[in-house]
């Protein structure tokens, strides 16, 4: 398989449209978190005012983003944090390092956080000699495949139990089985062990509050408690967008995002993490230090469109929803976000060149704005993102240097289908001679697979009769039907 990345998601997807496991592996994606998300979203009175209230949290969060960073980073510094501010990627891992360095320390735990996923965290202390053990199960099975998550909440779901029986059976030296409870015992076994080693805990933040300096961590396993509580220094990755105003919007996010992603009314577990132990007979970190990272998050920030990218609560409910991820799954996309929020925040973390297919990685039936607990319209995301790939109109890295892609046929073709659609004379004689021509291809009354020399000059129809029919234009258009029932 060759390396998949944003660049080639085509050639990915057809590669994931084709792969028999995978398609097995996802099959039940939509109907048991969807299912499990309705019957969860039923238990709540007011579902709808509750995403509104979270919306309204969050974009008042952004639109005084500096003043509540400051006062949770103040907050946070009174309890004891020590806080540390990344401009990217690339400055986090390296604070992370120097961190983990400077106290000499060389056995990690890691519990899941996407914000260390999307900073390649683990390859960049690997590539120093430390090896970081991940302790979500879901994590620690695609470490032991050196994979990626293709979730952001079911990091292995790709992989199938026989998958992971025959992993283990290679890598645990376990005797092969496909009995749960054996398997996940036996992952309990090893990662105790590394708990108990520990020397530093890593992990990242679901929300942080800057009214108290408080972060929050959901889980459902208690690794992250551990990793959190039992090595001496806890080190936390925090996106900029993570801080929200006050306690009580816990109490709206807490029913939101548990409900939306899994389907549970609550997480087994939220570690409200404020500052350091205060007693050295308390339990705790002694050190708890944490990252701020920007990451390219003050520029979506600037743009009213974009910002709305920032309001995720990486719940993965439009992943779940979407039928494009539903078919294709996440390692497609060839980025840690995958899914729709993931066509929209790649293109703006990593560049529109090197993802300008994520973008139309959507049908735009909306699906993902539906589902989403925070209400972000990602069609309109999606859409000002093809705009900026496009036209290069829109604010963003395309509008400094032109459009990403310029394809001069299809704007011609789209300026004459503009121009037809306009003229109701045009529009008349266009559908007949377009009714003529069409005979060409239909075949029992369908447009079927084109091939051929007719596939050479018109790929763009070519592309869509791959994969499905389409309707051949009707004998006789609406108007002409009309004129003759008039006449009769
Ligand atoms: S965009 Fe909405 S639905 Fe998708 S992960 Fe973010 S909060 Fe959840």
């Amino acid at each position: 398989m060759h390396q998949q990345t944003s660049e080639t998601f085509d050639r990915n997807a057809r590669e994931a449209l084709a792969d028999v496991q995978l398609r097995g592996a996802l099959r039940n994606l939509a109907t048991t978190f969807g299912g499990r998300r309705k019957e969860a979203i039923a238990t709540v009175e007011d579902w709808e005012g509750l995403r509104d209230r979270a919306r309204a949290a969050k974009d008042e969060t952004l639109a005084h983003l500096d003043k509540y960073l400051e006062q949770f980073v103040g907050n946070a510094e009174k309890a004891g944090a020590q806080i540390h501010w990344a401009r990217d990627g690339a400055e986090a891992c390296r604070i992370v390092l120097d961190l983990i360095r400077a106290r000499g320390a060389s056995r990690l735990v890691k519990s899941k956080s996407m914000a260390t996923e999307e900073i390649h965290l683990n390859a960049a202390l690997e590539a120093e000699g430390l090896a970081p053990v991940e302790t979500d199960l879901g994590e620690w099975i695609i470490q032991l495949a050196h994979e990626t998550p293709s979730h952001i909440v079911v990091p292995a779901i790709h992989k199938s139990k026989r998958q992971i029986a025959e992993l283990f059976a290679e890598k645990v030296g376990i005797e092969p089985t496909d009995d749960v409870a054996v398997l996940t015992g036996a992952a309990r076994r090893i990662l105790r062990r590394s708990f108990a080693e520990a020397e530093v805990g890593i992990s990242g933040v679901n929300f942080g509050v800057a009214e108290t300096g408080t972060i929050l961590i959901l889980e459902n396993e208690g690794n992250a408690r551990l990793t959190t509580s039992l090595p001496r220094t806890h080190i936390a990755v925090m996106g900029i967008e993570k801080v929200i105003p006050k306690f009580t919007d816990l109490d709206v996010f807490l029913k939101l995002l548990p409900r939306s992603g899994t389907g549970q009314r609550l997480t087994a577990y939220q570690s409200l993490i404020t500052g350091t132990k205060r007693r050295p007979e308390d339990e705790g970190p002694e050190e708890l230090h944490l990252v701020l990272m920007d990451n390219g998050r003050s520029r979506m920030l600037s743009h009213p469109v974009t910002r709305q990218s920032l309001a995720c609560i990486r719940c993965g409910a439009c992943l779940n929803a979407c039928p494009v991820y539903q078919q294709v799954g996440g390692h497609a996309y060839g980025s840690v976000y995958p899914g729709p929020i993931g066509a929209v925040i790649t293109p703006q973390l990593s560049g529109l060149k090197q993802s300008a297919q994520l973008p139309y990685a959507s049908s735009l039936c909306g699906a993902c704005r539906e589902v989403c607990p925070v209400k972000i319209d990602i069609p309109e995301l999606l859409l000002h993102l093809r705009a900026e790939v496009t036209e290069g109109t829109a604010a963003g890295t395309a509008a400094q240097h032109g459009p990403v892609k310029s394809r001069p046929l299809e704007r011609l073709a789209f300026g004459l289908y503009a121009r037809a659609w306009s003229s109701p004379t045009l529009y008349l004689w266009g559908a007949r001679v377009a009714r003529l021509l069409q005979g060409a291809v239909v075949r029992k009354g369908r447009i079927g697979k084109v091939g051929g020399l007719l596939a050479k000059l018109a790929p763009p129809l070519a592309a869509w009769t791959e994969w499905r029919d389409a309707p051949p234009l009707a004998p006789r258009t609406f108007r002409e039907q009309w004129r003759e029932e008039q006449k009769r």
